[in-house]
């Protein structure tokens, strides 16, 4: 087992992974830029390096920076976490070159699911359902042409997208000219990589995605899914487990569906592969190769420590149970708190002058936040997770209703009472919402 892992990430995840190798006995080092010397993952770790000025770009998305820290303080392997370098295929290669473990999978699969054409390919290889959809566009001419055979409406997406980005709709073939030059260029300004693909743009869906754990010795298994379906811009703002949507039979085959198609293309580490969910059908849309924000609600149902694994099997440990071991309990539900005003969604950076976190059984809070700190203006603005579980949906929704009540943040706004709406909508109640719910409600309250 390694004796000491460096964090090459920033707030409630780099506290996430501390908190895992801190049980596992394993020492920490914290990267930090200039603007996070006050952070907490810098008081909690066992050791603290400066990697640069507060940008990203300086510090957090620094490879060599990160790197030289790691061999300064001889830490044996790097939890990329998720965001900043978690998917960056050339960072992990970078890793082991200085005979540092990289905790994820191999750089090649990292390379080939965030290649999300590539993806795609792989998907179809290795058994996945996809939704319709055409190769890489080479130009006007050819988004139209692939526009008429897959039948409008269709979604542009760029290969390198992430975070919602450089995606754009077309219902028709004038559409589609603008969509495609309009993606391609946001793309290339995004992600510095132009290239663009064509789905079917599915109306009413739910994102349905399933946790992949898998050892080096070609053991897979699946946590379950996680229904993502509550979304703004295309970005999750609620998560929960089980899916209201999915009956008992539709989870145990989309989850053997994945399990194998993990197990043919020999994927190691952690994973979750997203679908789209509509009309009792399931389709692939990309797979990402890292920790995902949700995970604690898996957590909560199944009682895996999901980080812990992904540790013990980048050192090489063998699973150890097999998928009949894996029994889910309960209900889950995930409500990402950011430091942003609940109507304009402007993120709000600041003083916190007042923290209070709701406890209690059955109530997670995983934050980098105390009373005092100053949130820097440069990163993502996510700053807290309440997780809640009960033996039942309606358990954990009587529970995650008086948790956000409790919650006291004070000196930011912040999307609790944003959270607070969702759960009290009648839809949400009955588990009646696709991709689009949230956004349609926010419009239609405006209105009001
Ligand atoms: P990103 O990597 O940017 O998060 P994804 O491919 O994971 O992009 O898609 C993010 C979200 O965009 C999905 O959860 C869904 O809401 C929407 N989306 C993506 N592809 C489609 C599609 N073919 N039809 C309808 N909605 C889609």
């Amino acid at each position: 087992m390694f004796e000491k892992v460096l964090i090459a990430n920033r707030g409630e995840v780099a506290l996430r992974i501390h908190r895992a190798c801190k049980e596992m006995g394993i020492k920490t080092v914290a990267v930090h830029s200039e603007a996070d010397a006050d952070a907490m993952h810098v008081r909690l770790a066992d050791e603290a390096v400066c990697i640069g000025p507060a940008r990203s770009t300086d510090s957090y998305l620094n490879k060599s920076a990160i790197i030289s820290a790691a061999l300064i303080t001889g830490a044996d392997a790097i939890h990329p976490g998720f965001g900043f370098l978690s998917e960056n295929a050339d960072f992990a290669d970078m890793v082991e070159l200085h005979g540092i473990t990289f905790i994820g999978p191999s750089s090649e699969q990292m390379r080939t699911m965030g290649d999300k054409v590539a993806a795609r390919e792989a998907a179809i290889q290795s058994g996945l359902p996809v939704v319709p959809g055409s190769p890489a566009l080479e130009s006007v001419e050819d988004a139209v042409k692939w526009g008429a055979k897959i039948g409008y409406p269709v979604i542009i997406k760029a290969s390198a997208g992430g975070g919602g980005k450089g995606m754009k709709q077309a219902y028709n073939e004038e559409e589609v000219k603008t969509a495609f030059t309009m993606a391609k260029a946001e793309a290339k300004a995004a992600f510095s990589n132009d290239v663009v693909y064509m789905e079917k743009y599915l109306q009413k869906p739910r994102h349905i995605e399933i946790q992949i754990l898998a050892d080096k010795h070609g053991n897979v298994v699946h946590l379950g899914e996680r229904d993502c379906s509550i979304q703004r811009n295309h970005q999750k703002v609620l998560e929960e487990t089980h899916s209201p949507a999915l009956n008992e039979q539709q989870r145990e085959e989309i989850g053997e569906i994945a399990r194998k198609a993990m197990e043919k293309i020999g994927y190691y580490n952690a994973g979750t592969i997203e679908f789209l969910f509509e009309e009792g059908k399931f389709y692939f849309i990309e797979m990402n190769t890292r920790l995902q924000v949700e995970h604690p609600i898996t957590e909560a149902i199944t009682g895996i420590d999901i980080v812990r694994e992904q540790i013990r099997i980048a050192s090489g440990a063998a699973l150890g149970y097999t998928q009949k071991d894996i029994k889910f309990a309960g209900h889950a539900i995930e409500c990402r708190i950011n430091a942003e005003d609940p109507e304009t969604f402007i993120p709000c950076a600041g003083k916190i002058t007042d923290w209070h976190a709701p406890g209690g059984l059955g109530v997670r809070v995983d934050s980098a936040i105390y009373s005092g700190y100053s949130i820097p203006p440069y990163y993502d603005s996510m700053i807290a997770k309440l997780i809640v579980y009960g033996k039942t949906r309606n358990a954990c929704l009587m529970r995650l209703r008086r948790a956000l009540e409790e919650f006291v943040i004070g000196g930011t706004k912040t999307t609790i009472p944003l959270q607070q709406e969702i759960i009290s909508q009648p839809e949400f109640i009955d588990g009646n919402y696709n991709i689009h719910w949230l956004e349609k409600h926010m419009a239609e309250t405006k209105k009001k």
